[in-house]
């Protein structure tokens, strides 16, 4: 019943940032080249997330605010499965019960525009609407009906800090898709989507920082632990490979989040992928001080762990030390070549 359903939405979205990463997911999943987010009051008020992907028939639309539809098949040990685990086919309807939604789709390769509008979990009916191909989705009032849920979001700065986060995490993870965020009628950052990392660091972090990092090797790979020697398949496919840009060692800040970290493309956090990059650096930052880094781990997928905790994005490796000596041995030889 509704309740219920209100409860369980309550443990699985838990501030307006949630709603922005399901949103985006969806946005990437329907193979958008440009996704624009745009929220009011820190997302509070207001998260509209606009894609030129396939888009949605009335039919689409339908189905897609249904409890556990999904059009994607994912497997459990599927790395494409962190994002949305826990809530594969359950996003939309999950967030059209505590808030007041409404989604705008008109398919790419041809047909009319629809929109259907859910509030508070009562879904309308399928209207004509003239929107552009691809899809928009708004949710508002997050939380009007569930005020205990509600009381547990923070102020619209630090609720808008979440989101940004998250749109920048998305947007460095991928170059080729122009990703705009605007919060209350201001851009705040807006990649061109041309597939180059570094123009995608100089729209999100900014000249100095951008203009401070130093690549890291294409293809560091190393091999699976033990080696030849100790009689390890010598065909096996290495165990990762490091790419990626790293800042020099006096361009740091003082919080974790702008070293990025992503797994087979998706944006996941490890203390092991963490403590590897500052051991990279050899004493060379300042005490609790972080560099900025945008690093590409490729590693087999039956060889990490997404289960960990669905919500933190935490991953762990099969061979940890092995993971992390790469990154280390890439980032060390990045480093070296530029002298530092
Ligand atoms: P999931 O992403 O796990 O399938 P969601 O509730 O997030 O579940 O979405 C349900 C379905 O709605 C998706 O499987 C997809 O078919 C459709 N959908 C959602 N967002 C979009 C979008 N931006 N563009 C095209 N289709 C979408
Ligand atoms: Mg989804």
């Amino acid at each position: 019943d509704a309740t219920v359903r209100r409860i369980a939405a309550g443990e699985v979205v838990e501030r307006p940032a949630s709603v922005v990463k399901e949103l985006i997911e969806n946005s990437l999943d329907a193979d958008a080249s440009r996704v624009t987010v745009v929220v009011e009051g820190g997302g509070t008020e207001s998260v509209r997330v606009r894609d030129d992907g396939v888009g949605m028939t009335a039919a689409d639309l339908e189905r897609a605010v249904e409890e556990h539809t999904t059009s994607k098949i994912s497997s459990g040990d599927d790395l494409e499965a962190v994002g949305t685990l826990g809530f594969r086919g359950e996003a939309l309807h999950t967030i059209g019960a505590v808030s007041r939604l409404t989604i705008r789709s008109r398919p790419r390769s041809g047909g009319r525009g629809h929109e259907l509008a859910i509030e508070g979990g009562d879904v309308g009916e399928v209207q004509p609407s003239g929107c552009p191909p691809g899809t928009v989705v708004e949710v508002e009032d997050l939380f009007y009906n569930t005020p205990a849920r509600k009381k547990f979001l923070k102020t619209e700065t630090t609720e808008f800090d979440h989101v940004n986060r998250v749109v920048t995490q998305y947007a460095l993870a991928n170059p080729d898709v122009a990703t705009t965020l605007e919060h209350d009628g201001r851009e705040v950052f807006s990649t061109e989507g041309n597939g180059d990392l570094e123009s995608t660091i100089l729209a999100v972090y900014g000249r100095e920082v951008a203009s401070s990092m130093v690549g890291v090797g294409e293809g560091s790979t190393i091999p699976p632990e033990g080696g030849e020697a100790a009689g390890a398949d010598p065909d096996a496919a290495p165990v990762a490979s490091v790419s990626g840009l790293v800042s020099h060692p006096e361009t740091t800040r003082a919080g974790r989040e702008y070293l990025s970290t992503f797994v087979n493309g998706r944006y996941v956090t490890a203390s092991v992928l963490r403590e590897a990059v500052l051991d990279a650096y050899g004493g060379q930052l300042a005490s609790d001080r972080y560099p900025f880094a945008v690093l590409f781990v490729e590693v087999p997928p039956d060889a990490v762990d997404v289960n960990v905790h669905p919500r933190k994005m935490e991953v762990r490796f099969d061979e940890e030390s092995a993971v992390a000596d790469a990154v280390r041995t890439a980032i060390r030889e990045a480093l070296l070549d530029e002298g530092l």
